[in-house]
């Protein structure tokens, strides 16, 4: 069910140069950058340059724990609706991603 796959090498240099080799939250140009999903892959966000970003290692982490209680509500929406016997498992599965991408992110 998960889309997630790595960054490839382009995308990630592709990343980079779009941020300037900075991360977008601090400005810090030292390393080690992370390439980071601008909107998470459980929120919905796509592994594309269009939604990567640089983060170093501390905002990774504080974004993360930002995250945690969006994240927390999207999972129990997912586990509500797959307990549901309503429909087939592709219509339930759209109507979890939708409900979860409908979910403010704290950021
Ligand atoms: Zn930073």
């Amino acid at each position: 069910m998960s889309n997630r796959r790595p960054f490839t090498a382009a995308e990630k240099r592709a990343i980079a140069e779009k941020c300037d080799g900075r991360c977008v939250d601090c400005g810090s140009d030292a390393g080690p950058l992370d390439h980071d999903h601008a909107r998470p892959v459980w929120g919905g966000g796509e592994t594309s340059v269009a939604n990567g970003v640089l983060r170093c290692r501390d905002c990774h982490a504080a974004k993360t724990a930002r995250e945690a209680t969006a994240r927390a509500k999207a999972d129990r929406i997912r586990k509500r609706l797959a307990g549901r016997r309503v429909g087939n498992h592709q219509a339930r599965n759209r109507r979890a991603r939708r409900r979860a991408c409908a979910i403010e992110l704290p950021f």
